[in-house]
């Protein structure tokens, strides 16, 4: 996950734009709306500053005409999210600023945007610059029209809220059984001094990305990849070179993103004393889940003579 700066586009000219190309009557219809739509979103960003989006029930419920809701909603999909369209270029510039990477997992590639509120319950939202977030198409699918419905349900928004500075991401590692790899579990282990209103958004988020499965997917290679590294360390994998080499990764990728499943999984490992003395050997998928007193070396083993 991380922040990002709010798009500099403002609403009425994102809106305007967008809507110059509709037919005349179509147009007349829309430009009638176009002060509730500024209007919308001014009191959006007041609310997203102050955490309270699942407050907005009563942009949801404007306009209450049913062909005026229809028509902001294709405002996005015809005149915006459409290659070709004067309001595309806008798409594309809050899209292309996540530089591919979704803000939102920080694994996917950046497809589309997401709307923070679904425009299918707030019609005035749908073109608003800060409710459009850009997602891969994991994290846009996974959310689908979801609102929050109570403070604590809302997920992070990368250009309001602060998360990025300090770790709150952690992850405990899932030692081999006879049927499963070494694995690990993401979960939210914040500062105790933070708010728990905010610490339950921390839980929301990944609840609403499926983001501790979709990290645990990346895990497994990873695990693997490190278990022959440490096999083959020089002067053999005793506990201090292990140790010390997972500590400058988990200070290393700590540096870069606090809050990465790389992060996370780094922490956990340089903390795990049964990973350090010997268990990282079961991530290879050649030792049996207990660690013989007399190892093999692997790397050797494996090299042709
Ligand atoms: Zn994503």
């Amino acid at each position: 996950m991380r922040r990002m700066e709010l798009p500099a586009f403002d609403v009425r000219t994102t809106y305007t734009t967008c809507i110059s190309i509709a037919r005349p009557a179509a147009k007349s219809r829309l430009k009638n709306l176009e002060d509730a739509v500024v209007k919308a979103g001014e009191e959006y960003e007041t609310a997203a500053k102050n955490h309270t989006l699942h407050d907005l029930t009563d942009i949801a419920a404007r306009p209450s005409d049913l062909t005026d809701r229809k028509q902001l909603k294709k405002v996005y999909t015809d005149r915006m999210a459409k290659k070709g369209t004067p309001g595309h270029e806008i798409y594309n510039a809050i899209k292309n600023a996540a530089e591919d990477l979704c803000p939102l997992c920080g694994i996917g590639k950046v497809e589309t945007l997401d709307h923070q509120l679904p425009k299918g319950s707030y019609p005035l939202l749908a073109v608003v610059p800060a409710n459009l977030v850009p997602a891969c198409r994991d994290c846009n699918t996974g959310k689908a029209d979801a609102s929050p419905a109570a403070a604590d349900a809302q997920a992070l928004h990368p250009y309001f809220d602060e998360f990025s500075g300090t770790p709150w991401l952690a992850a405990r590692l899932v030692r081999k059984t006879a049927t499963t790899p070494m694995t690990a579990r993401f979960f939210v282990d914040a500062p105790s001094a933070w708010d728990p209103a905010f610490v339950a958004r921390l839980q929301a988020h990944l609840d609403l990305f499926n983001l501790s499965e979709r990290y645990a997917l990346q895990v497994g290679s990873h695990l693997s990849t490190l278990s022959f590294m440490f096999a083959a360390l020089p002067g053999g994998s005793d506990e201090d070179g292990v140790g010390r080499l997972l500590a400058s990764h988990a200070e290393g990728w700590t540096h870069t993103n606090p809050n990465s499943w790389e992060s996370a999984l780094y922490r956990a490992l340089a903390a795990d004393s049964w990973y350090i003395g010997g268990g990282w050997r079961q991530a290879t998928g050649l030792q049996p889940a207990a660690v013989a007193p007399e190892e093999p070396d692997l790397m050797t083993d494996q090299l042709p003579v």
